[in-house]
Parts: C-alpha cells; structure tokens; sequence
C-alpha cells in the first residue's frame, strides 16, 4: 500500500463499509471514522437487556441484505456469516385468532392464500423468477435506460401503485391485512404513490430470497464486513467522530456515511451556497420508538402458526393499518399502531440464555417524537398473545432521541436516512445523487439511492463514482 492513494470514509455504517472495500478493492488505501465505540452503526448487536441476551440495536431481519448483488459478490460467509431461514419469512396474526403465514416458496404462498392465490402469483411470479435481474436495477438510482426495460416496465407499472390500489386486487381481507403490513415498512400512508412499491419489494424478496436473519445478530453482518476490508488493506477506527472534514485533508477522497443535515455540519465550508440550500429542503420521514425485550418463554401467540416465522406484524386488518400510518404521515401518534416484531431466538439459540428468548419490537411515529409508546405497543402485542407481559424478563425502549444518541444517522429515530416520498426517491438527496459540490466529497448513505435498508448499495454506488473520478 506504500504510496497508494488515500481515501476515507466517515461511519461505518453497511454503507459506509460497503464504499469502503469498493475503494479497497480500486487499490485505494482506505481508512474508516467511526464515532461509536463499536462498528456497523443500525447493524449492530449488544446485549441491552440482561447478561446473556443479545439484541440487534437496529436492523434484524435482512431480505435486501441477503439478496444485495454487492454483497453476494464478497467472500462473507468465509468470516462467518451465515443466514438462518425460519420456515416462513413473515406471519400476520388477525383477532380471531388465526393467522396469515406468507409461506417462502410462491406455490406454497398462493396455496396458502386460497381465493387470492392467483392474483398473488401473478403479481409477483416474473419478478420472482427474474430476482438477480430485478435486484441491480431497483437497487440503484432510477436508470435512464434500464437493462432489463420489459422487466422494469412491468414493475414499474405496479410498482408507482399505492398499496390501497395494489390490496383492492385481493378478495379475501386477510390476504389485503398481508399486504398492508409488507407495505407499511414504507412510512407512507397506503394510499400514498409508491406505497405499493415496498409492499411487492417485501413480497418478492420473502419469496425470491427469503427474510433471514443472521446467526449471532446483525453483529455478524458487520464484523465480515469489517474483517473482508481489513483484509483487502483498509482499517476502522471506532471511537473517532469525524467533527469537521477540514481534519481530513490528506485523503484524496472521502465519502461520508452521513444524512444531508450531519453534512451540513461537518462540510459546509467545503460546499456551494446552491448545494447547501438543497440539502437544507431534504425532509426526513417518522421516527420509530423500540422496545427490546429479554423473555422467559417463547411469545404465548394465540396463533401459534406465528411461532413459525422470525418476523410477525401487529396491525390487523388493512384498514387499522393504514388508519396506523396514515395517522404518522400527518403528525399524529396512532392509539393502536402497527408494530414489527421479531423473535429471533426461536431459530438462533446463541441469541438467549439457554430456555429464554428475545423479542424486539417497534412502532412508527412522528420524527423526534417524545411519547412514551411502550404501553401501546405492549396493548398490541397482547392483543395477539395474552400473556405477553407475564413473561417479560427484562425490557429496554429507544425513543428517536435515543435511538439518534447511539447512531448520529438516525435522525429524529427516521430509520430510513430521509422521508422516501416520490420526490426523494428520484432526487435523493438531490439530483446529484451521490456527487456533492465538491469533486472529492462524496454522500453515501441511505440517504442516497437506493435509500434504507441494509444492503450496501449505497455505498456499493456512491464508492464507484468516487473511484472513477480520481482513476480514469
Ligand atoms: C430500529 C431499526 C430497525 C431496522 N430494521 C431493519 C431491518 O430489519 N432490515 C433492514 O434491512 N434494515 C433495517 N433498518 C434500516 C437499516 O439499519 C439502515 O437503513 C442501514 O443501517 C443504513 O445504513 P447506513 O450505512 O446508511 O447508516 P447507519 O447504519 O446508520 O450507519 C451510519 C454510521 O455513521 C456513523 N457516523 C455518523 N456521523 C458520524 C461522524 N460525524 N463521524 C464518524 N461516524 C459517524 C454512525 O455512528 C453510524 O455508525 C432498521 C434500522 C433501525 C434503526
């Protein structure tokens, strides 16, 4: 690496790693700022609850990172890996005490769906089928000539749909409850463009890919990744917040894993008025608050189908759902919110102690809101599993504020690095994109495209423009 050239990256969030080893990989010699005392920002695992009981701090369940063409292409099951598939991606209690299992495979998912079994494989099968077409181009800033036009032209036409729309296509209410829950991972409310969009991207991937989560946490994720770039040449320096870029002026490159305000605080001087005034329009969307909970028992579901699957939505019908959303896209906190919930101890065992569980939880609400959400979210889970908090053992709830204390990105508790309404799908953070206004400062976060979610390929992108720019 003597006299190679330098670049940074400022967090070490999976994008900002991902634009890291694409620098390394470009023979680049790579250096990674991260303010926390551990790597991976959302990705990361520890144990908040009690001795022994690991929680994933943010993200959990990993659809988009399993099925990422970036991380496909790296060695990281060789750093330990590895994916655990509950037997279904994705269960759906209802009140009368049954379930909506959204089995893996599409024959399974459309058997179990009954009278809207066709209307679901014929929405998704081509995009099912075609997953290593469909992944590079909607993981990516929308293209001006797509690759694969007739695959894009097809999802596109469903894609822009709300999920109202999408749902009104399915006879049976529990198969429209379904798709309100895959859609609300969204922040939109369901009668919203682009609604639609997250709920047949969470449909495709549970059937193309599955919903996974990794053994030992989202910790794994992080330290392949950290481990893959060490050894391509790079470093991660934890416990080293990045306060002003100024400091960094012996890297000929740096890309910075930060949402449009961070950058604002620590590049301003470097930027045009122009560039700054767009960053200052970029709107964040809600918040979530969050609840870890360390267990005695697996989670008394009245369904227990629902023991079947990593990921359970509490929400009910499609309308108590949208009503949900609706009323965190106008401001409000909903009496009775729709909350994802995982329980990854009942396929991982080095999650707990041996016997107890894990459960993490969290509802949307609006950004930087300060309502305590605990008791809801507990009413909700109770609703479909009475008894719930008979076998709480311990439990920690995140506000946005504290979620944003433990990872600067999470602004206001928005999890998804800015609003993703259909002007910031397209001009993300701006039309630039990746670039800002000064050529060796680059953006690369999930506020770039394709936006959140943990698949890298914001980082994947963002590094790639970078690398072309110093090596022609
Ligand atoms: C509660 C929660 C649940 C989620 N659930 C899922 C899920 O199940 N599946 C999924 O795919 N996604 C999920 N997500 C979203 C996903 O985790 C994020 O979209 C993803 O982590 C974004 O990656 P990133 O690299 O852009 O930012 P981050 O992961 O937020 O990383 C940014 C990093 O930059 C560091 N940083 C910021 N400023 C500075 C500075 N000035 N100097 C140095 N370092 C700095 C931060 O400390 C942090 O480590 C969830 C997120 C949260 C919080």
């Amino acid at each position: 690496m003597t006299g190679a050239r330098k670049a940074c990256v400022v967090g070490s969030g999976p994008n900002g790693l991902a634009a890291a080893i694409v620098l390394a990989q470009a023979g680049l010699q790579v250096e990674v700022f991260e303010a926390e005392p551990s790597s991976g920002g959302a990705v990361r695992t520890m144990e908040l609850t009690l001795p022994g009981f690991q929680h994933d701090f943010g993200s959990a369940v990993y659809p988009l990172g399993a099925g990422s063409p970036f991380f496909s292409s790296l060695p990281l099951r060789e750093y330990g890996l590895e994916w655990i598939h509950s037997p279904a991606p994705l269960a759906h209690p209802l009140d009368d005490g049954t379930a909506v299992v959204l089995e893996r495979g599409i024959d399974d998912a459309a058997k179990s769906l009954g009278p809207d079994g066709t209307v679901w494989r014929n929405l998704l099968q081509p995009f099912v089928d075609n997953w290593a077409k469909l992944a590079p181009e909607v993981l990516r800033p929308i293209p001006l000539v797509p690759k694969h036009p007739i695959l894009m032209a097809r999802f596109g036409k469903t894609a822009l749909l709300s999920a109202k729309a999408i749902a009104s296509r399915f006879r049976c209410r529990r198969t429209q409850a379904l798709f309100a829950g895959l859609a609300a991972h969204s922040f939109l409310a369901l009668d919203e463009l682009l609604s639609g969009a997250f709920g047949l991207l969470m449909a495709i991937s549970a059937h193309g890919i599955g919903w996974p989560i990794p053994r030992r946490g989202a910790q794994s994720i992080t330290d392949a990744l950290c481990s893959h770039l060490t050894k391509l040449g790079g470093t991660v320096r934890n416990s080293s917040r990045v306060d002003s870029v100024s400091a960094l002026l012996e890297y000929e490159l740096i890309l910075c894993d930060v949402t449009p305000r961070q950058l604002l605080r620590i590049a301003a001087q470097r930027l045009s008025q122009g560039y700054i005034r767009k960053l200052q329009r970029y709107r964040y969307g809600p918040g979530v608050c969050k609840v870890d909970y360390a267990l005695s028992a697996p989670i008394p579901w009245k369904a227990s189908e629902c023991l079947r699957s990593a990921t359970v939505h509490l929400g009910g019908s499609f309308e108590e759902i949208a009503a949900s959303e609706k009323a965190v896209r106008a401001g409000r906190h909903a009496d009775s919110p729709f909350v994802l919930l995982a329980q990854p101890s009942l396929f991982d065992d080095s999650r707990a102690p041996a016997g107890k569980h894990t459960a993490w939880a969290y509802c949307h609400v609006p950004n930087g809101s300060q309502i305590d959400m605990l008791q809801r979210i507990e009413t909700q889970i109770e609703r479909f599993a009475p008894g719930f908090r008979e076998i709480v053992l311990a439990r920690r709830a995140f506000s946005p504020a504290n979620l944003e204390s433990m990872d600067a990105n999470l602004v206001g508790g928005d999890i998804g690095g800015g609003a993703m309404d259909l002007r910031q799908f397209v001009f993300r953070p701006t039309r630039r994109h990746y670039a800002t206004s000064a050529k060796d400062l680059f953006l690369c976060s999930s506020s770039t495209p394709p936006g959140g979610g943990v698949h890298g390929m914001c980082g994947y992108h963002a590094a790639q423009m970078a690398v072309r720019s110093v090596i022609r």
